[in-house]
């Protein structure tokens, strides 16, 4: 290809705060009658005044410290204004030039850097329906949605492919979902994908336009909808014309993008200083506060795991992929130490058996790997004085054997077995009684 694509991300996640960012409505929209979650601040009523959502500005400053950004001191909200139905004020409390983090970065398996631009909080919108009623066409709006708190994370156009995106996204949402304040289901709309796209000649150049995909809700889309880009922006270029400038959208059922809108500038926006809410200013001591709540993250766990306890590259990626797995196989470790089960053992375990987690503990796991492996070796001695046993007490049944009637065995292998009194593989056991009669 003479070309190189150029790829930013702008991805949108929803916080699972109790309250709205602005409000004391419930952000449990899902699922729930339509506008019945909301308030005249969510509503954009006259004269609602927001209050911010400590948790949620806390969760933002969360994201930002664990994505490596530099937290800023002083920071404020602003007002981005646009009409559109789902946004009842006419504006959206969003956050333009003082974003709660900057410049941050997350490190691609390949050890390349993707830098984050800025992590940001705003407020989620509205939800339009289309729907036909006696017949006709028309638009339903619920407001449950609207007021929700959400971060945007926005990275510089550092991807060069598709596979460079989705790795990245999925490490983003392992993180959110680390530091649980996010479940991040993409099903439900709780994190949303933006790629912006374009293609250059030379690397390190950008080109002069780029065109974003909005609203992605699947890794899967997000991946085909670059590779479609790519694509329809090669053509465009070669035959000499230069892509424009414009925002598209992902149609899933036709596998392409469709012209939305010519992009707006920031400057349509006509951002400026929310009035209504002090500027927010934090300071070292809570700073620090904060990144004590970070917990282990996903590489970090990683590194660890590799280096204590010596596993796979894909063990580790398993066992790390969800916080409570990595928890569990942590604790089981500890458990099975004085019991001599091997870390090795335990992550076989908890990958090939797939063990409910969170109805078992991880002693009793403990307790089923030592049975399991009891029952692979023999106790050689033990089995052996089982069958002198066996055999001396049924001096009839090794003639009917020696005399031809083999199938006896079958009544002697149960005498075994039912003696033995552990479990045991029965196969081995003929084995070794059929070695026993032809030998004596
Ligand atoms: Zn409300």
């Amino acid at each position: 290809m003479k070309y190189l694509p150029v790829i930013g991300l702008e991805v949108h996640v929803e916080l699972k705060t109790k309250s709205k960012m602005f409000c004391g409505c419930s952000t449990q929209y899902f699922g729930k009658a339509p506008n019945s979650q909301t308030c005249a601040v969510c509503l954009g009523m006259p004269g609602g005044l927001p209050v911010p959502n400590k948790k949620a500005i806390e969760w933002c400053i969360l994201i930002g410290i664990a994505l490596n950004g530099k937290i800023a001191l002083h920071s404020k909200f602003d007002r981005k204004n646009y009409f559109y139905p789902d946004l009842a004020k006419g504006y959206q409390i969003s956050q333009y030039d003082m974003p709660f983090a900057k410049n941050g970065y997350l490190i691609l398996q390949n050890g390349k850097k993707i830098r984050i631009r800025r992590v940001h909080m705003e407020e989620d919108t509205g939800k339009l329906m289309h729907e036909k009623i006696n017949g006709e066409s028309v638009s339903l709006i619920d407001f449950n949605r609207s007021g929700v708190p959400l971060v945007e994370i926005v990275t510089e156009p550092d991807f060069e492919n598709a596979e460079e995106v989705k790795e990245y996204l999925q490490a983003l949402q392992q993180i959110v979902r680390y530091l649980e304040v996010s479940d991040a289901n993409m099903e439900r709309g709780e994190m949303r994908l933006e790629p912006n796209i374009s293609l250059t000649v030379k690397k390190g150049v950008l080109p002069p336009y780029k065109v974003e995909v909005k609203n992605i809700n699947s890794f899967k889309f997000v991946e085909k909808a670059i590779n479609f880009e790519i694509k329809r922006q090669e053509i465009l270029l070669s035959d000499g014309i230069t892509p424009p400038q414009e925002t598209r959208g992902w149609n899933e059922t036709k596998n392409e993008t469709i012209l939305q809108r010519v992009k707006e500038e920031a400057n349509d926006y006509r951002y400026f200083p929310e009035p209504d809410i002090p500027p927010i200013q934090l300071t070292n001591e809570i700073i620090e506060k904060l990144t004590k709540f970070i917990p282990e993250l996903p590489n970090i766990k990683a590194k660890r795991f590799k280096s204590s306890y010596d596993l796979s590259s894909y063990d580790i990626e398993i066992l790390t992929r969800d916080k409570n797995t990595a928890d569990f196989f942590d604790k089981a470790v500890l458990d099975g130490k004085s019991f001599s089960v091997t870390p090795k053992q335990i992550a076989n375990y908890i990958i090939n058996k797939k063990p409910d987690i969170e109805k078992s503990v991880p002693s009793e796991i403990i307790k089923t790997i030592l049975s399991s492996s009891k029952s692979n070796t023999i106790d050689e001695q033990k089995l052996t004085s089982v069958i002198e046993k066996v055999l001396q007490e049924n001096k009839n049944a090794i003639n009917d054997y020696k005399n031809g009637k083999t199938n006896v065995i079958m009544y002697l292998l149960g005498q075994v077995l039912r003696l033995y009194d552990e479990k045991i593989d029965p196969k081995l056991v003929k084995e070794n009684l059929e070695k026993y009669l032809n030998n004596n």
